[in-house]
């Protein structure tokens, strides 16, 4: 998935998620904690949104398909 491609995504959580560089993104998409794997995975299918300032991002464990999330913490 292209990054830069979002149309899972809150204009809002789009403009914080498109603020962070490129490279970091990459990092905080392949290292998402699966309950299920019990390891870190990298999340697909992905959608984001803004929950209390902070961007929530919900999608898929790319080993198992079980739900995933990550809070990124607004700067
Ligand atoms: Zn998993």
């Amino acid at each position: 998935m292209a990054v830069e491609s979002l149309p899972n995504f809150t204009p809002m959580a789009r403009r914080h998620w498109t603020s962070i560089p490129a490279g970091v993104r990459q990092k905080l998409l392949s290292n998402v904690w699966c309950g299920e794997c019990r390891a870190e995975v990298t999340i697909t299918e992905f959608r984001g949104r803004v929950d209390q300032g902070d961007l929530l991002l919900e999608g898929k464990c790319s080993e198992c398909g079980a739900e995933v999330a990550r809070v990124i913490e607004a700067g």
